[in-house]
């Protein structure tokens, strides 16, 4: 019989994996303070939730355009698919390391069992860094990344998608690369361009998703989103699609930021604005530093977060709103956080939560993405393909879902429903009765 307890497992099995270590404390505490199991038969459960069914990690060769030689290393982690085949997102970024995955890849468990749809979950990708790479150096590290990753995927194993660095480009070449070297044209990752397999609305999914719930939580509290001044971190694919709706629903986006700095507008950005920027940073890949004529002002190395607003809508990485920048938001007037990037606010942040804040966790708020991805490969395995409207008004749906589901799991705490707790319990319930159910 195991002896160890949950804390000993990971400081002897996870060492020096803090991301990870602080998601599954982030679900634990939730599930001891509910009662819902004997704290023995939590900590033997947890023994086997934080152990990832498969941890692959990988060697990718390439070539740059001098011809000199580059070696990355590639990572899946296939965490759990007690709930369906393994699925999750690839991230192409030059900070990553095991402990990042780790902590995607649990996170992606509990947000697709809250998506209601089957899959399992995972999460991968490499330490290359794509900034400032040719067309031509991304899909030489696409095709050799996808040279070993395409072994250990397939349609009803493992189904990666996008994330950060990783787009409908990026997609693109990896699927290429992957109907080269098996000659199967399937379902075998999501965000793939229109022509090829794609969904309507995948791009958009996740923002607008984020943003449905949103609205779904201000109706609960009697408050409305066209009241709302937001500041909106990230100038990327789940970003731009959140100021999309947001503006589109009567919000007032002060700002958007990337790796450079904030760029901000006093007035509210407007959705002319927000087309420029898009081509700007999604087609054309450059910084917003460089964006100029749009009665905005820059602010080089700045994230967003020292300005007045209601609401902090954070889409670009974890750890962005650490414990100083909540305070000063709070002292700011911000009542109101979204997380549509996984884990923005650091544990440290999280404890300034008093009850004050309505916060709406990234694994129920940013769920829309990896829903409109189950409904890709619903498409793809259909050889059918559902419309704009359709597939928009099947994610209103989901989300109104999550936000009933984290309710009927939690109570106001404060001035609001604590939807962490909510989305922690439900999803913890599900994988849980499932994992009981298949046996050992
Ligand atoms: P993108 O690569 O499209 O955009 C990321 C944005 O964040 C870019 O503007 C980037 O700046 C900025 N950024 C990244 N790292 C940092 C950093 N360390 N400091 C400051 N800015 C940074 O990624 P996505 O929009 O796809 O993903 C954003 C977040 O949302 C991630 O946490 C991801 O895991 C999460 N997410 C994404 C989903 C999706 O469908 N894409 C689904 C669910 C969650 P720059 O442009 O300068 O690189």
């Amino acid at each position: 019989m195991n002896t160890i307890t949950l804390d000993q497992a990971l400081e002897t099995f996870h060492k020096d994996q803090v991301d990870f270590k602080s998601a599954v404390h982030e679900i634990y505490e939730d599930i001891v303070e509910s009662g819902m199991l004997s704290d023995k038969d939590i900590d033997r459960y947890f023994m086997r939730l934080i152990e990832p069914n498969r941890s692959l990690r990988f060697k990718v060769e390439w070539y740059d355009d001098n011809n000199k030689l580059h070696v990355n290393r590639g990572y899946r982690i296939q965490f759990n698919n007690a709930l369906g085949p393994y699925k999750g997102g690839l991230r192409f970024h030059k900070d990553v390391s095991e402990d990042t995955f780790k902590f995607l890849g649990f996170e992606q468990i509990f947000k697709n069992a809250l998506t209601g749809l089957p899959m399992g979950g995972a999460k991968g990708g490499a330490d290359f860094d794509p900034k400032g790479k040719s067309d031509f150096e991304i899909m030489r590290f696409c095709q050799a990344f996808m040279s070993e990753l395409y072994k250990h995927i397939g349609p009803n194993i493992d189904i990666p998608a996008g994330d950060i660095g990783v787009g409908t480009r990026e997609i693109g070449y990896l699927y290429g690369h992957y109907l080269k070297l098996t000659d199967q044209y399937t379902g075998v990752l999501t965000g793939k361009g229109y022509n090829f397999g794609g969904s309507c609305v995948r791009e958009e999914a996740t923002g607008y998703g984020a943003t449905y719930l949103l609205e779904e939580a201000l109706n609960e509290h009697q408050r409305k989103i066209d009241e709302l001044d937001v500041l909106v971190s990230g100038a990327g694919n789940v970003a731009l699609h959140a100021a999309e709706k947001l503006i589109d629903l009567g919000a007032k986006v002060l700002t958007l930021s990337d790796s450079g700095g904030t760029l901000h507008f006093p007035k509210g950005l407007t959705a002319d604005q927000l087309k420029r920027i898009k081509k700007h940073k999604l087609v054309e890949h450059k910084s917003l530093k460089d964006i100029k004529d749009l009665e905005s002002e820059f602010y080089e190395d700045k994230k967003p977060w020292g300005l007045k607003a209601d609401c902090a809508f954070p889409c670009a990485t974890q750890n962005e709103i650490d414990n100083e920048e909540i305070k000063e938001l709070i002292k700011n007037g911000v009542w109101c956080f979204v997380e549509g990037a996984n884990m923005p606010l650091s544990s440290k942040a999280l404890d300034f939560l008093d009850g004050g804040q309505l916060y709406l966790p990234g694994k129920a708020a940013n769920a829309g993405g990896v829903a409109v991805s189950g409904f890709e490969r619903t498409q793809n395995s259909i050889h059918h393909r559902f419309s704009a409207g359709e597939i928009n008004e099947r994610l209103k749906v989901v989300m109104k879902e999550i936000h009933q589901n984290c309710k009927d799991n939690t109570k106001v705490e404060g001035e609001f429903l604590n939807y962490k707790k909510g989305a922690n319990l439900y999803s913890f319930k599900k994988i849980y009765n499932t994992t009981l159910s298949l046996g050992i």
